[in-house]
């Protein structure tokens, strides 16, 4: 679990914080050359175990990092990500690299440009590493639902790493890259940082731009950050974040500085913990003891806690499940076999007109999850059924809503479990769709309320496996919402690493 053992010490490379190899490259203490290659070479020697990219960018990193140290010799500015390798949730579109979403349907598929996201990341200095495995359009908790491979939980390869961003926290947690991005939903960030014990980021719905990101469901969908530690999270937010002209939803100011506020500490400041949530059915006794002792920790670095009833909460999953679904059916509406990816020909019944084209193209690309939920949608936005379904779970999303809001006049962070459970079994909820939801009953009120919460590692359940803890704080209160995060890091001081095996 140390940094001994061999495989950790490695080349001195891999394991260091963005900031830190920031730093170094910026000083000239080391090349992005170099950098880049210890990456891919950790990749290349441990990724055969864990199974976290769908594709390793070898190429187009190595020419990245060449023109970051040509930047330098030349005297030029380096951007604040010079020189740090970057894993890419492959939702975001990259010109240079293929965009599957985890999907058969868009296998072959090269997006004409570059994710608004990923274009900043660029400008900024960084090497993006290779594009990780996802739940196929980032519909799932567990990995499972790739329409290629599962990803492995680097802690235990014969557990999930969660999802839908787990191939992002997988490479993250083996130290394949110090940052990663993934896609928040419904809990995609924040549950598979939990259960890969590092830190993730949903942040303020409209914050980051989703322009060519690939969309699930559009009112919910929030790109974030992945890192070990909470001030490289803010620093690949602050890389990421502010106003796009290309996505319409984009909150049009400027957000102010969250790392520059980082260490002020949480002397007053208020922090409720979510009655409901730290009480929801199925959690692990440890994930609750976890939740403790934040509490504690919060409240011998001067915060005032106090429990707060957010009751509406309870019916988050079930509105969740109605609305995603159905913005995902209309979303998804767009993969008919002409514009992207994969054409399917046609089969022995014969006959091949444009319906036919389309409906072999879906039934042979979209997995099963991915249908279940397109049947959903469309059933909740039919005629006669759309008031009953998606109009009530409308409703309930304003009740949440209005419950937060009341929550805020007291608090100015809340605390919760960010997952019920640590990492569960491969395997173990694949058969049931309404376990596998359960994971993201405590993540799902954030996307429900556009609001941002982070997960955090707070310690290791009995099995060795790590716990998150959630922070939540309403829209636009990102920089308390790192300052309450920094606070718990220093306190748990949480330094345990996943001990991966090198392959024979
Ligand atoms: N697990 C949730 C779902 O399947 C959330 C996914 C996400 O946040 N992308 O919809």
């Amino acid at each position: 679990m140390s940094a001994a053992g061999g495989t950790e010490a490695g080349d001195g490379l891999t394991g260091r914080t963005a900031t830190e190899l920031a730093g170094l490259v910026r000083a000239g203490e080391v090349s992005a050359a170099e950098v880049t290659e210890a990456h891919l070479a950790r990749i290349e020697a441990l990724d055969g175990e864990v199974r976290s990219f769908l594709c390793v960018a070898s190429d187009t990193a190595r020419s990245a990092a060449a023109e970051v140290d040509a930047a330098r010799a030349r005297g030029d500015v380096l951007g604040r990500l010079a020189g740090v390798p970057v894993a890419v949730k492959d939702m975001f579109c990259t010109s240079d690299l293929p965009t599957t979403a985890g999907s058969r349907i868009l296998e072959g598929w090269r997006p004409p440009y570059d994710s608004t996201v990923v274009a900043r990341l660029r400008a900024a200095g960084a090497i993006i590493i290779g594009k990780t495995n996802l739940d196929e359009f980032a519909m799932g908790s567990s990995n499972e639902n790739s329409g290629f491979f599962p990803t492995a939980n680097p802690w235990d390869t014969t557990r999930v790493p969660g999802g839908s961003s787990g191939g992002s926290a997988a490479a993250v947690a083996a130290r394949f890259a110090p940052l990663a991005l993934g896609t928040d939903t419904g809990g995609s960030i924040r549950q598979p940082a939990a259960l890969c014990g590092v830190v993730g980021l949903r942040p303020t719905y409209g914050r980051v731009s989703r322009y060519g990101i690939v969309a699930y469901a559009s009112s919910l969908d929030q790109a974030g950050p992945f890192a070990t530690t909470v001030a490289d999270t803010a620093l690949l937010l602050e890389a990421m974040w502010g106003h796009d002209p290309l996505d319409s939803t984009s909150i049009p100011s400027e957000p102010e500085s969250a790392l520059a506020r980082l260490e002020e500490g949480v002397a007053g400041l208020r922090v409720g913990v979510v009655a409901e949530l730290a009480e929801v059915d199925g959690i692990q006794p440890e994930v609750r003891a976890a939740v403790e002792s934040a509490r504690n920790l919060f409240e011998k670095a001067g915060a005032e806690v106090d429990t707060v009833s957010v009751p509406s909460v309870q019916y988050g999953l079930s509105a969740y499940y109605i609305i995603a679904p159905a913005e995902a059916s209309s979303n998804l509406a767009r993969y008919d076999g002409v514009r992207y990816g994969l054409r399917a020909p046609a089969d022995a019944r014969g006959g091949y007109d444009v319906a036919t084209m389309n409906a072999l193209t879906r039934e042979a690309g979209f997995g099963a999850e991915v249908k279940r939920r397109i049947m959903l949608g469309t059933y909740a936005l039919s005629a006669g059924y759309y008031d009953a379904y998606y109009g009530q779970a409308q409703r309930v999303r304003t009740l949440i809503i209005r419950d937060f809001a009341r929550a805020y006049e007291r608090f100015d962070v809340l605390l919760a479990p960010t997952s019920p459970t640590t990492a569960f079994e491969l395997g173990a909820k694949t058969s049931d769709p309404l376990a596998m939801y359960l994971s993201d009953v405590c993540t799902i009120p954030t996307n429900l309320t556009g609001a941002t919460a982070i997960s955090v590692p707070a310690g290791l359940d009995a099995a060795g496996l790590p716990i998150g803890v959630q922070v939540l704080a309403p829209a636009l209160g990102e920089a308390v919402l790192l300052r309450a995060a920094q606070a718990l890091e220093s306190a748990f001081a949480f330094s345990a690493r996943p001990n991966l095996r090198r392959a024979a």
